[in-house]
């Protein structure tokens, strides 16, 4: 992976922005990709070099016109420079251009920002990952996306899950290889048993918490965390219309019933549904944390001998200050002081963050379709086959083993080869924290509760607030580490794109 180095030191950006020819209008104006662009720059400390711009050009090569600012590019590209895309595929979606470009930066000196971080092309491993990228984007310049989203509805429509129908369920294949959910009859007798005590005994959450984690019976793994049921989880859990054989498709149930057994009857998730989105029942399972980042967020202090400080940030009211006029904002603080910031400001912050993250899982459930496990699992072995031999080439291109020609040549074999093991794996990657959670596309992050937004950043997110300079009076967001620990994506620190 494209590892989170973040680069210091004096450093030029040069903006590269062109019109995005996408059939579906998500792209954005090459205004707008400069200035964010420019903002990233800012955040990172790079200074301001030459802006270039293709104004209604697509990369493609489909389109096949020529792109003046690219060729400005070669002429204005010196060392200690960054060149800053809005993505790869505005860049170029040619595998050979890329890898052009790619040696050009190079020979330069010259590192590469792609809108979520920085490559060193004199790394060959970032190297590859940049040409996988720009492999992916060739294929998916030949599809529309229109496409995938007819399939999306087709698939919604005619009553098959999305993605994996998680706790309840099992898979199973039949003889003629075709895939389809039945019960997981342990765990789908839990949530019967589990429904029917809150509709007719009154049950709370917290007591049937501790009876799945009495029972012995699994939550669904995640990376980094505890098998234990939490509160939110199991409501969740519960709260699937899934469960009920209710297929939704953005936001809305389909006119198709899902063609999986259901587990309680529609009646019954309707009653829940009622029953545990009652705001005054919420407040009975106890205080609820109200603050986002309490007890989650930690001190990013280095302290002597290089280890991190890493303690939970606790909830200050700003001390009494001197003069009453002045404005008193609570604080999330080191319980050893070491740092502390205005609580609003990383609030919203994170919040940013959050919908970022949000968005960009969206996008890649939108192109899953999931596929059964061996195929998955056999995907990964090939894939790990291919890029095994494909770095192997590049060192022995480095080693000067092999010429260029004969590396370049090999790649572009491989390359369509690699693609489709990696689709077969996304594919199959739905987030279990896209189960547990209650944000389809109809809703936004301002809709969960506190309790839900809380979990969701336990899942997905570390956040660490760092030391400033002395007498810092402005809110700067790089103060605040965010890196993504969830099972989707690779430990990548983020940059807001907005
Ligand atoms: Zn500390």
């Amino acid at each position: 992976m494209v590892d989170t180095t973040v680069y210091a030191g004096h450093m030029r950006a040069v903006i590269y922005a062109r019109v995005s020819q996408d059939r579906d209008g998500k792209g954005r104006s090459p205004d707008e990709q400069i200035n964010a662009l420019k903002r990233v720059a800012d955040s990172e400390g790079w200074e301001h070099g030459p802006i270039i711009r293709d104004d209604g050009i697509g990369a493609s090569r489909y389109s096949g016109k020529a792109r003046p600012g690219y060729a400005q590019l070669t002429d204005t590209l010196r060392a200690d420079d960054v060149l800053m895309v809005w993505e790869q595929s505005r860049l170029s979606r040619q595998v050979g251009e890329i890898a052009d470009l790619l040696k050009l930066c190079r020979e330069r000196g010259v590192k590469l920002y792609d809108g979520t971080s920085v490559i060193d092309p004199d790394n060959p491993e970032h190297e590859y990952q940049t040409t996988l990228s720009a492999a992916a984007s060739a294929l998916e310049a030949g599809r529309t996306s229109k496409r995938v989203i007819r399939n999306a509805r087709a698939r919604a429509e005619s009553g098959k899950p999305h993605g994996d129908l998680g706790f309840g369920y099992r898979r199973v294949f039949d003889t003629d290889g075709s895939k389809r959910y039945a019960l997981d009859e342990p765990q789908a007798a839990l949530i019967r048993k589990a429904v029917s005590d809150i509709l007719t005994a009154g049950k709370s959450i917290t007591r049937i918490v501790k009876e799945w984690n009495n029972s012995g019976v699994a939550r669904p793994t995640r990376k980094n965390h505890a098998d234990e049921w939490q509160h939110i989880v199991v409501k969740q859990t519960l709260l699937r219309p899934a469960l009920a054989g209710i297929r939704v498709y953005r936001g809305e149930p389909t006119d198709t019933p899902g063609d999986w057994p259901a587990i309680i009857t529609h009646d019954e998730h309707l009653q829940l549904k009622a029953i545990l989105t009652d705001p005054e029942r919420y407040v009975a399972h106890g205080p609820a944390p109200t603050r986002l980042l309490t007890g989650i967020a930690t001190c990013g202090k280095v302290l002597e001998g290089g280890n991190v400080c890493g303690r939970s940030m606790r909830w200050a009211n700003q001390g009494v200050t001197e003069k009453l006029t002045a404005p008193r904002h609570p604080q999330y603080r080191c319980p050893l002081n070491h740092v502390s910031r205005r609580a609003d400001k990383v609030d919203e912050r994170t919040r940013e963050i959050m919908r970022y993250l949000v968005d960009k899982w969206r996008a890649r459930e939108l192109l899953a379709t999931p596929e059964p496990d061996e195929t998955v699992a056999l995907a990964r072995i090939e894939l790990d086959r291919l890029n095994t031999d494909l770095l192997q080439a590049a060192k022995e291109e480095g080693a000067g083993q092999r010429t260029r020609a004969e590396y370049l040549a090999f790649r572009d074999g491989i390359m369509p080869r690699i693609e489709r093991q990696k689709t077969i794996i996304e594919s199959s990657a739905v987030d279990p924290i896209l189960y547990a959670l209650p944000w389809d596309a109809t809703t936004t992050i301002a809709d969960a509760d506190i309790d839900q937004q809380r979990a969701f950043i336990r899942a997905a997110l570390r956040v660490e607030i760092l030391p400033t300079g002395r007498g810092a009076r402005v809110f700067d967001p790089r103060s605040i580490r965010y890196t993504d620990i969830s099972t989707r994506g690779p430990a990548t620190v983020l940059l807001l794109r907005n």
